[in-house]
């Protein structure tokens, strides 16, 4: 077989394009060039796209500028497809216009299988890595990714959205904010936007509605205790309960035990600043988590006397909530009691538990809200799992830290998109 068939071959071409030149060249840099051209063949299978005409006769108006387009190695060296695309035209209503070539992905420098395997690549690996196993400047992958993510999402439905739950992902050590909206039944993200105001949300209930779904649809949405986002809910998605779930209220709650330990560490007594000694984790992990020597170390300490070890075990206390509460009615009751047992705490340890105790205000004032985990039957194991996303997203976007970078690489990595894969000679 003489190389050009064999390479048409490869390339997946049909009887309309034949590869009339393949040349391996070593300057400026070593690679294939594989001069395609149409054929004969192509022009009566073609139809004038002017949906009045739809006529059969087309021919060739004229060629334009000749393009490359790169396409997935050969023997591991670059491999780049020439060709000069054409444009035909009508012979009926003379229309002019530009015809698709077969290979043609949807950026401009790339085939469809080199697109298809620079994606799969990205899937695996941060983007600056990908750029370097490919060779590849990664403003052209990104541009890449972008018009992928673009094409993907437009098609998006959202017509069977109605459990969503809302977080805020931060990016550049906490100066950037993009409010991040997910599906909690099909486990996938379905929008972001910078900032994490209450209009984060009308921005959502306008893009819904471009998806085929509808803001008043949306039934519960679990989400922090932020007024912003409670704002937004209120306003946007009418008819959804707002459940505060579980991992937020946790978050909250640590951090305000958190706030006590700094506190005890650096102004408390001497005996207390000693048994604080770096303490963040003892704290801060559940104890089934703590290494042997921190269980020992743990335990050595007199949590009774130590506002931090009375702010720990109120933690574990709520944790406790549930963990082993099923029925709302019991869940109720639990939590009160919780409340009322903090604020008892306080007044013990006064100004030392202070951040203790605006926890319970909080959570007293959100009762019906984190109640309705109970109630709902809402699961929120997605949005728990969101962290570990937003981690990855960062990962893989690393040194590109604008939001339309972020954003980009949220959808393709958690929004169930559909993208290409990588097969062979696929059409
Ligand atoms: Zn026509």
């Amino acid at each position: 077989m003489i190389p050009e068939k064999a390479f048409e071959r490869l390339l997946g071409l049909d009887e309309c394009w034949e590869v009339t030149g393949a040349e391996y060249e070593t300057e400026p840099q070593e690679r294939f060039v594989l001069v395609v051209h149409e054929t004969d063949k192509l022009w009566p299978k073609l139809i004038c796209p002017v949906a009045t005409c739809r006529h059969t006769s087309i021919v060739c108006h004229d060629h334009t500028e000749p393009r490359v387009w790169r396409h997935l190695d050969a023997f591991g060296k670059r491999t780049e497809i020439l060709c000069a695309p054409l444009r035909g035209r009508c012979k009926s209503c003379q229309h002019v216009w530009r015809i698709p070539v077969p290979w043609e992905g949807e950026g401009k420098h790339f085939t469809r299988d080199f697109e298809a395997f620079a994606l799969t690549l990205m899937r695996e690996m941060p983007m600056k890595k990908a750029g370097e196993i490919l060779g590849e400047e990664d403003t052209r992958l990104w541009r890449m990714l972008f018009k992928h993510v673009d094409k993907a999402y437009r098609a998006l439905d959202l017509s069977e959205l109605v459990h969503l739950g809302v977080d805020e992902m931060s990016s550049r050590k906490g100066h950037h904010y993009l409010t991040v909206f997910a599906d909690l039944m099909q486990r996938r993200v379905v929008y972001a936007t910078e900032g994490k105001d209450h209009t984060t949300f009308r921005r959502f209930a306008e893009e819904i509605l471009r998806h085929n779904g509808h803001p008043k649809a949306i039934k519960a949405v679990a989400m922090d205790m932020s007024k912003a986002y409670q704002k937004g809910a209120r306003e946007e998605l009418g008819n959804a309960e707002v459940v505060f779930d579980p991992f937020h209220v946790h978050a909250l709650v640590s951090q305000a035990v958190d706030e006590v330990r700094r506190k005890e560490a650096k102004t408390g007594d001497t005996e207390a600043k000693a048994a604080l000694k770096q303490s963040v984790y003892l704290f801060r992990k559940n104890p089934e988590n703590l290494s042997e020597e921190e269980q020992s170390r743990l335990e050595e300490l007199d949590l009774k006397h130590l506002a931090t070890g009375q702010a720990y075990m109120i933690r574990l206390e709520l944790r406790d909530i549930y963990q082993r509460t099923i029925k709302p009615e019991r869940a109720r009751y639990r939590l009160e009691s919780w409340v009322n047992w903090v604020r008892g705490k306080c007044e013990r340890f006064g100004e030392w538990l202070k951040p203790m105790s605006k926890v319970a205000d909080t959570i007293e004032k959100h009762m019906e809200g984190i109640l309705a985990h109970w109630s709902g039957g809402l699961s929120t194991a997605f949005l728990e799992g969101l962290n570990s996303v937003f981690s990855a997203v960062k990962r893989k976007a690393r040194g590109y830290r604008s939001s339309e970078y972020m954003i980009a690489m949220l959808y393709f990595v958690a929004g169930k998109l559909t993208f290409p894969r990588l097969c062979s000679h696929s059409k």
